[in-house]
């Protein structure tokens, strides 16, 4: 039965099997549920507004003294009711969003099926989205030098409107059987567009570097998160001549570093690491392309600031909590 053996993460499998690899998620779980709280503590309460807020360490429900709301410490927030502990949950989006490792490999280590550990890292990579701008603008230092922006080549999405097919879960000693055929139709094209600036990477997908318009959703995010933006450097592509920013251009055609040292070397090294990251996924819908696109884009910038792995959480809490402040 060799089409129900997996491409990738048997041999892998076999050591969790033999509880070689065993996972203890639990003093993770604890800083988490610590972070999540303190969060809480200067939080409005979802219910009646109030900061009226009260936590403990050792009660895994907070409460709000003024409309009596009693919720757990995770209500509202993508760790909420996802059948993994907060840990899992972190670690699952670590496994997925700083590694090789598939989907399916991630969903053999944590031991739950693909469908809740994919849910799982989808809904936490969409609060770290959001919420990576108020944590990057509170550990970024200055940010010095040019912009340099670049495009891939053509990028495959994968299927469009559905996921690809998954590999059945393996359980006990034995495949699930029923593995179905696919046949979903080949999606959009989507072109790569990366900034980086210093320590930050900014990544888009877009469906083709026509217009201005593909460049400066990229352009506007960085210059967001480095508060002013310097130089723009980038290739002769048609579609940046038109860019509105102290903007300039080496040409690739003749040369990797024009006369006066304008490059965007930086940036092309990029590609190389974010295209075999994103062959894991052995196809993505247009959606999820766009979303792990940014997600590298905002990993690669925290990891070249050193930041702990706490700032992830704080990402998700700063989406997820309002602040009376
Ligand atoms: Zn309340």
């Amino acid at each position: 039965m060799s089409s129900t053996i997996p491409t990738f993460g048997r041999m892998l499998r076999q050591l969790v099997d033999l509880e070689v690899l065993a996972l203890r998620t639990e003093p993770l779980d604890v800083r988490i549920e610590r972070r999540l709280k303190q969060f809480w503590a200067d939080a409005i309460c979802p219910h009646c507004d109030h900061q009226s807020i009260r936590v403990w360490d050792d009660l895994d429900r907070i409460w709000c003294r003024n409309c009596d709301f009693r919720p757990v410490y995770t209500y509202g927030t993508p760790f909420h009711e996802k059948h993994l502990s907060c840990g899992e949950v972190l670690l699952a989006y670590i496994l997925y969003a700083d590694t090789l490792l598939s989907i399916s490999q991630i969903a053999v280590l944590v031991d739950r099926t693909y469908m809740t550990v994919d849910y799982a890292i989808r809904d936490v990579e969409a609060a770290i989205s959001r919420g990576f701008p108020a944590v990057w603008a509170r550990i970024q230092q200055t940010m010095l030098g040019p912009t340099e922006v670049d495009e891939s080549g053509k990028v495959c999405s994968g299927y469009k409107g559905q996921d690809p097919p998954r590999e059945s879960r393996y359980r006990g000693g034995s495949f699930r059987r029923g593995r179905i055929r696919w046949k979903g139709r080949h999606g959009d094209q989507l072109t790569l567009v990366a900034a980086r600036r210093d320590e930050l990477t900014v990544i888009r997908a877009k469906k083709g570097i026509r217009f201005e318009s593909d460049l400066l959703s990229v352009i506007q995010e960085t210059e967001d998160l480095s508060q002013w933006l310097g130089e723009v450097w980038t290739d002769g592509l048609q579609a940046y001549r038109r860019l509105d920013y102290d903007h300039r251009v080496v040409m690739h055609d003749e040369r990797y570093v024009s006369p006066d040292g304008v490059h965007i070397n930086h940036v092309e090294s990029l590609w190389s690491v974010i295209h075999p990251w994103l062959r894991k996924f052995r196809g993505l819908s247009k959606q999820g392309l766009e979303q792990a696109a940014h997600t590298f884009g905002l990993l690669q910038s925290l990891n070249r600031v050193r930041a702990p792995i706490l700032t992830l959480v704080d990402s998700v809490a700063i989406d997820s909590f309002h602040s009376s402040t």
